[in-house]
C-alpha cells in the first residue's frame, strides 16, 4: 500500500487520481468539478467521463486522453490499473491497481443502489480500499428513491395550479430525477434551466431514458402551471426562479435527510435521492471488499474509521485538500 500518498499519488510512474492541480499524468474517476480539473497533459478515464470533460471544459481540456473500458487492464510499468463501474453518475469508475499481487481500490465517489443512468457499482476484492464517506454517518439510511419520487408526482397532482422547481445538480442528479420520474410514469415534458441541456443531451445521446425535455423560455406565467422544472441548486434563489407561477421548492439530494438544513435553504419538498452511498452500504462494500486495510475520504471519516476499528481493520481518515462536504455534486 506505500505505493500511493494520501494525495493519491503514485510517485514510480508519476499518476495521479483525480488531481485538483494539473499534473501529468491524471487517472479521472468521473466529470464532477471535485474530481476531474482541467490542465492536465494526459488523462486517463473512461470514455463518457472525457466526453462529458470535453463538454464543460472544452475540447482541449487536457493536452492527450487515453479511454479505458471498464475491466480492460492498462499496464505502466510493474503496475496494472483497471477502471470498475462506480454508479454514481454516466461513467464513473472505481480504479483498481494492482502491483506485486497486492491490489488497491479507489473508490472515488460511489453509490451500490441500482440506477438506470449509469452502469452499477461493482464490489472489488482486494487488500487496500480507499473509500469516500460523503454519509458516513449511521443516521444516514436512503430510502427507495422510486418512493421520493412519488412524492413529488403526488404533490404535481394535487397542486395543479403551481409549478415545481427541483433543485438537482447539473451532471448526474438532474437526469437522475428525469428518469426516476419516468420510472414511475411521469411522461409529460420536463423543462430545463439552460444550463443542464447540454448535458442532458449526452445523457440522451448515451440511451439514457430520461424522456421529452425542453428548456424554459419566456412564456405566459400560466403556461407552466402544474409542470415540473429541473434546475441547478444555484438558481433556485435567484431571479430566474420568480417567473414561475407559484414555485413549490424541491430539492434532490441525499443532505435532505437532514431537515433543517431543507429548512434553512427553503426547500418545501425535501426528496433525499442521493448518488452516494449511505452508512450501511459503505459498511457494506467494506465487508465485501474483504480489504484489511481501509482508508476514509471524502466527507465524514470519523465514524467509519471508529467502525473498521472496532472490526480489527487497519484504518485511518486520509485528509485529501480541496473537497468541500457540502456542495459535492
Ligand atoms: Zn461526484
Amino acid at each position: 500500500m506505500d505505493f500511493i500518498n494520501h494525495q493519491l499519488f503514485i510517485k514510480d510512474i508519476n499518476v495521479h487520481i483525480d488531481p485538483i492541480l494539473p499534473k501529468k499524468i491524471a487517472i479521472i474517476t468521473h466529470a464532477h468539478a471535485d474530481h476531474a480539473r482541467y490542465g492536465h497533459d494526459e488523462v486517463i478515464a473512461t470514455k463518457q467521463t472525457i466526453d462529458i470533460m470535453k463538454i464543460r471544459y472544452g475540447e482541449n481540456c487536457a493536452k492527450k486522453y487515453t479511454v479505458l473500458r471498464y475491466g480492460q487492464k492498462l499496464q505502466i510499468k510493474d503496475y496494472q490499473i483497471t477502471l470498475y463501474p462506480a454508479g454514481h453518475i454516466l461513467g464513473s469508475a472505481q480504479v483498481l491497481i494492482e502491483k506485486n499481487k497486492h491490489r488497491l481500490v479507489v473508490t472515488g465517489d460511489y453509490k451500490v443502489g441500482k440506477d438506470e443512468t449509469c452502469k452499477n457499482f461493482k464490489s472489488i476484492k482486494c487488500d487496500t480500499l480507499i473509500t469516500e464517506a460523503t454519509f458516513g454517518l449511521p443516521i444516514f439510511q436512503h430510502p427507495d428513491p422510486k418512493e421520493e419520487i412519488k412524492k413529488l408526482i403526488n404533490s404535481v397532482k394535487k397542486n395543479r395550479s403551481s409549478c415545481h422547481i427541483i433543485g438537482a445538480y447539473a451532471l448526474g442528479k438532474a437526469q437522475r430525477v428525469m428518469n426516476l420520474l419516468r420510472q414511475n410514469n411521469y411522461s409529460d415534458t420536463i423543462y430545463i434551466h439552460g444550463s443542464l441541456e447540454k448535458l442532458c443531451n449526452y445523457y440522451r445521446s448515451q440511451k439514457i431514458n430520461i424522456g421529452l425535455f425542453e428548456k424554459v423560455v419566456s412564456k405566459d406565467r400560466s403556461f407552466y402551471e402544474g409542470r415540473i422544472i429541473i434546475a441547478p441548486p444555484s438558481a433556485l434563489k435567484d431571479r430566474w426562479s420568480r417567473r414561475f407561477p407559484n414555485p413549490i421548492i424541491c430539492m434532490a439530494s441525499g443532505w435532505m435527510t437532514v431537515k433543517q438544513r431543507a429548512k434553512q435553504r427553503g426547500i418545501e419538498l425535501p426528496l433525499v435521492i442521493s448518488d452516494h452511498s449511505d452508512w450501511n452500504e459503505l459498511l457494506d462494500t467494506i465487508k465485501k471488499s474483504k480489504a484489511k486495510n481501509v482508508l476514509v475520504t471524502h466527507g465524514q471519516e470519523d465514524a467509519l474509521v471508529y467502525y473498521c476499528k472496532q472490526n480489527n481493520l487497519l484504518s485511518k481518515p486520509l485528509s485529501i485538500q480541496g473537497r468541500s462536504d457540502e456542495e459535492i455534486e
